[in-house]
């Protein structure tokens, strides 16, 4: 983090406005991000359960909420059909980010449209190019952003707070309204509301990323299971909310960037001072 330039929010703020919003409801957390960030806080969303849940909250306090997504280009067909289907029913504009295209076209003649099979460093790569340096570039217009994650997803969410400081993103805030529930209370609220929700759902998929790297559960497997289900031994993470060095795919990353302008995205991030 650079110490040159003005932070939306310092340690000790943060640290004590977690402790008071722990206890508190989903929409209490969404409107004081409202309140404090006002048009510099935005819902990331994959456009899981949890993301569809937040930007229904967030729609009902202020139906002018800005939304963004990572378009890896490898999504389902049903993450674009609910992706129309939100637009339509909310009226927001979601704001989609893509990945640089010289990047990918590098990494695609070098190692294939699949190369994520072969290798786990060279799917970290792929995450790397098409979710993490896309986010990255996408988080530049925030000063906080609010993710869907939940506490027992997965081992590596266990200690996520509702409010932090995001020392991967330039020191930004990360809100995650959502920490405490469970996948019931996602449910319970996506029937309650009667909101828009992944077909994928309803054939066995308990979280939902890109087509090939994403498969329907099998009996008694746990819902990160089945994400990258052929690797072994490797985070079931892609490096958008914790970042993930192997010392294998960063060389192999920056020799695909080299010369090139997405380069300066592997040196330290710096948030924006735009504003919209
Ligand atoms: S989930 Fe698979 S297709 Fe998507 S970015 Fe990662 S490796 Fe590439």
């Amino acid at each position: 983090m650079r110490d040159d330039i003005c932070h939306p929010m310092d340690e000790l703020e943060a640290g004590e406005v977690a402790l008071e919003l722990d206890d508190k409801e989903p929409q209490e957390v969404l409107a004081w991000a409202l309140s404090r960030f006002g048009r510099r806080v935005g819902i990331c969303s994959s456009f899981q359960a949890e993301g569809c849940v937040l930007i229904d909250m967030a729609w009902r306090l202020d139906p002018a909420i800005r939304v963004f997504t990572i378009d890896t280009g490898r999504l389902p067909q049903e993450t674009y059909e609910l992706i129309e289907r939100i637009r339509a029913r909310y009226g927001v504009e979601i704001e989609i980010f893509l990945p640089d295209s010289t990047a990918l076209e590098r990494m695609m003649r070098r190692h294939g449209p699949n190369l994520f099979y072969r290798d786990v460093n060279l799917r970290l790569l792929c995450c790397q190019i098409r979710k993490v340096l896309p986010l990255r570039r996408a988080l530049r217009g925030y000063d906080a952003w609010i993710t869907g994650l939940r506490r027992e997803q997965w081992a590596t969410r266990s200690n996520i707070r509702k409010v932090e400081i995001d020392h991967d993103h330039g020191g930004i805030v990360k809100i995650s309204p959502l920490a405490d529930w469970t996948e019931d209370e996602v449910w319970e609220y996506i029937r309650t509301y009667d909101v828009p929700y992944n077909a994928l759902y309803d054939k066995g998929y308990k979280s939902i990323g890109c087509a090939p790297c994403t498969r329907a559960l099998l009996p008694g497997e746990d819902a990160r299971d089945g994400r990258w289900w052929w690797e072994v031994g490797a985070p079931k993470e892609c490096g958008m909310h914790c970042a993930i060095e192997t010392g294998g795919f960063e060389h192999e990353l920056a020799a695909l960037l080299s010369g090139h302008s997405e380069n300066r995205l592997l040196a330290a991030d710096e948030p924006s001072t735009e504003h919209p």
